[in-house]
């Protein structure tokens, strides 16, 4: 039998030091590396992860499960090596998805293929109207398209009747590529600011980059007006410490443990404002193996940000 799945908490800006439940209707957004299927049993080589944890019969249900227990309006998915499971699952809850593979998966390599991994947008067809989809392959400097995607929707809310933007991505994995993930970073970023000017945006997804990294200050920077939800929610408006906790296999028998940031929500600061987030489980809580485990189907934490339209907050303030 599985463990539960790890169990965590909301936590409510304070406005002049008060907490300030909302009544007006507000956006949920979810941002996760879910893992790839084929990636967790092959090449991450998560030598201190129980063998159960890794078998599809047991990781399903719990993706589904931290799919399921936050309510998300809208869902940002990376690594999706299992689209059709999730859409004739999510289905039944109200889900309506798309899914856009890599070019060239290193799934596709892996002894336990199912399927190219890749970006997967899924919304909550009670809550919101798509009306307009892209599908985007990175290009670096040169030109040349490169194995690393974007998806790019546009929704109506229905209830406040706003238009906005929502765009999931996965940029190139390992550190020495930052170069790449710079590049990559710069062609999105241009991409979305000539398609995105006529409503707000926000920009979910698996940067692979640290706050240090130039491509996190591509989007601080850039003429979108971006702010990253995360680091304005919190007290010192710093990133977390860690999106991702893990223990892989090294040489010699030296394992290495990485616990780092590198998964953002960047949203338009002039037009949303992030009212409350999904915190992040303590150490203790995570466990001395780290992710993923039997409490945790992936390495990275999903992040969850309800946003508020200030427009429509100050109207009914
Ligand atoms: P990336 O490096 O961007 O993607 C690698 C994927 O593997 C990411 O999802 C990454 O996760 C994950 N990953 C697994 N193990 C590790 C690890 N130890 N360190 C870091 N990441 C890890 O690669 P590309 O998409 O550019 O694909 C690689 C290319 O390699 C493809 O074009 C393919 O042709 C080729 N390939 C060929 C193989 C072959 O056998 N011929 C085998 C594999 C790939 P995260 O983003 O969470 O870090
Ligand atoms: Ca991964």
């Amino acid at each position: 039998k599985l463990p539960p799945l790890l169990k965590r908490e909301f936590q409510t800006a304070t406005f002049n030091g008060v907490s300030r439940e909302l009544h007006q209707p507000t956006l949920r957004i979810m941002q996760w590396n879910l893992l790839a299927q084929a990636l967790s049993q092959g090449e991450d080589n998560f030598v201190l992860c129980p063998e159960e944890a890794l078998a599809w019969n047991n990781r399903k249900l719990h993706i589904l499960e931290e799919l399921l227990t936050y309510n998300a309006t809208i869902l940002c998915l990376e690594e999706v090596d299992c689209f059709d499971y999730l859409q004739q699952n999510l289905a039944d809850a109200g889900y309506s998805g798309i899914f856009l593979p890599k070019p060239d998966s290193p799934c596709l390599y892996s002894a336990h293929c199912v399927g190219p991994d890749g970006c997967a947008l899924f919304w909550r067809s009670d809550e919101v109207t798509q009306i307009f989809q892209k599908g985007i392959v990175l290009h670096d400097d040169d030109g040349q398209e490169t194995n690393q995607v974007a998806l790019l929707c546009r929704f109506t809310l229905k209830e406040l009747k706003k238009e906005f933007y929502v765009v999931v991505t996965h940029l190139k994995s390992k550190t020495p590529f930052w170069q790449l993930r710079h590049e990559q970073g710069k062609y999105l970023e241009k991409v979305l600011s000539e398609v995105t000017v006529d409503f707000p945006v926000i920009i979910c997804g698996d940067f692979n980059a640290e706050p240090n990294e130039k491509v996190y200050q591509v989007f601080r920077e850039s003429i979108m007006d971006l702010g990253s939800a995360y680091c304005h929610l919190s007290p010192q408006e710093e990133e977390p410490s860690f999106t991702t906790w893990k223990i892989r296999g090294g040489t010699h028998g030296k394992n290495k443990e990485v616990a780092h940031c590198i998964d953002y929500i960047w949203y338009s600061r002039s037009e949303l404002r992030p009212i409350s987030l999904l915190k992040f489980p303590s150490e203790d809580e995570i466990g001395k193996d780290r992710l993923p485990s039997l409490s945790y189907p992936s390495d990275h934490l999903s992040l969850v940000v309800d946003f508020g339209f200030i427009k429509h907050l100050q109207e009914t303030d």
